[in-house]
């Protein structure tokens, strides 16, 4: 299908612009971004006249496998400190996931994904009952709502040697698979690994070897707590990423999520391997694990919602207030930045360019019914995105340029929150068997 998008404001991030123009999607890209153009007969020309249009959110780092945890039951006892967190809920979580439990999840997440305007996702995935063949379900279930996605599984030595090598395995397959995107245009691979203190050196080096196998990155948390850090000083003498370094597990490619605790050095050595630093502002207040030095990360800072849904205009607010209350240095216009960022580490995955609706760039677009009271600027771009813009206005979702929501409608109609419902009650109520 063509579309001639008419009289839209379309907004670019960074550098920031907001313009009036009309674009014309055929074949899955823009091929034509200019103002006053013509109908070609065999397109439909959709009137965007005082709607935005911009290229899809990204979010940088996310667990769909965590998408039926709202509401669930609490854990036998409160949590003391973040290990606790993750053995009391998270752990028993994704241990009681099996296939039909991990697509419901990774389509309600994706949803609702969508529902935010964010057309890809950099998930994180762990399902230890059922490791084999989980990426592929995560991925049908992406499909089917129509989003693009880079995928890992989450390699730990916290079940045993065993589900370790299957957690290698099911990187490798999905990386084989997605390789060059032969089989599926909208999915990639990375490498996933859980956090150096649940890897031992010998896992490491098997994460290592696949990216450079498959010339990918890591998708790894960093320091989230203090405990990694402690872990790492302990028992291998070294900082996180500095043991990261020393073997040989960091690129361009790679994403470090959280990196809270990292010292001066590990920042040093992130970034002069040029990684990717996530953040993820809510979950780390959240989980009460403190505050990222977002402005010691450089350049190369992008957001993350850590499972926390996928709605990238709230991360980016709730980043935006945390860093004005710590005096962070960071204003509007840097998590602009950010958020372009996001959308250049996917541009950078998937080898295109999703960070602009310039000519020849996929059309995965966001349409916004954003009504302001004050004029929207290249100026004031940055004050309208904290202080005026989310979610609740994207209006219409196009991925590759297919329309995922078109008028707030999902593209597969069927209402699949009832099995959605009813598959996180047999979730729930396998947490304690
Ligand atoms: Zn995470």
């Amino acid at each position: 299908m063509s579309y001639l998008l008419k009289s839209a404001t379309v907004v670019t991030l960074n550098p920031p612009k907001v313009e009036r123009a009309d674009l014309r999607i055929a074949a899955g890209s823009v091929v034509e971004h200019a103002a006053g153009l013509n109908p070609h007969e065999d397109e439909e020309v959709i009137d965007l006249s005082g709607k935005l249009v911009m290229s899809g959110m990204v979010c940088a780092h996310t667990h769909l496998y965590s998408a039926l945890a709202r509401g669930m039951p609490p854990p036998p006892r409160a949590p003391k400190n973040f290990k606790e967190i993750l053995e009391l809920i998270w752990w028993r979580l994704d241990r009681a996931l099996d296939e039909e439990t991990i697509y419901w999840s990774a389509m309600a997440g994706a949803m609702e994904a969508a529902r935010a305007g964010t057309t890809c996702l950099f998930d994180h995935h762990a399902s230890p009952s059922r490791i084999t063949g989980s990426l592929q379900i995560v991925r049908e279930a992406i499909e089917k709502v129509g989003l693009r996605a880079v995928l890992c599984y989450e390699v730990t030595d916290r079940g045993g040697a065993k589900e370790r090598d299957e957690g290698i395995e099911e990187n490798r397959g999905l990386l084989n698979w997605s390789r060059g995107g032969a089989h599926a245009p909208l999915f990639r691979a990375m490498v996933g690994a859980h956090a150096s203190f649940t890897l031992s050196d010998e896992s490491l080096d098997a994460c290592a070897g696949l990216m450079h196998e498959f010339d990918v990155g890591l998708h790894i948390h960093v320091a989230e707590d203090l405990c990694d850090v402690e872990d790492a000083r302990a028992t291998y003498g070294s900082g996180v990423v500095e043991r990261l370094a020393k073997h040989d597990a960091l690129n361009k490619r790679t994403v470090l999520a959280h990196g809270i605790h990292l010292s001066d050095e590990d920042i040093a050595v992130g970034r002069s391997a040029g990684v990717w630093f996530a953040h993820n502002s809510r979950s780390n207040m959240n989980n009460q694990v403190g505050y990222a030095p977002v402005a010691e990360f450089g350049d190369r800072v992008v957001l993350g919602t850590d499972g926390i849904g996928a709605d990238m205009f709230e991360e980016a607010r709730f980043a935006f207030f945390k860093s004005r209350d710590s005096r962070a240095g960071f204003v509007g216009d840097d998590w602009l930045r950010v958020l372009a960022n996001n959308q250049r580490l996917a541009s950078e995955a998937f080898g295109t360019e999703l960070a602009t609706l310039t000519t020849g760039s996929p059309a995965d677009l966001i349409v916004l019914d954003y009504k302001s009271p004050t004029p929207l600027t290249t100026e004031n771009l940055a004050s309208h995105l904290v202080f005026g813009m989310n979610s609740a206005s994207v209006e219409s979702v196009m991925v590759n340029g297919k329309f995922v929501i078109r008028d707030r409608r999902h593209s597969f109609g069927d209402d699949v929150y009832e099995p959605i419902r009813e598959a996180a009650k047999v979730l729930w109520a396998k947490l304690d068997s």
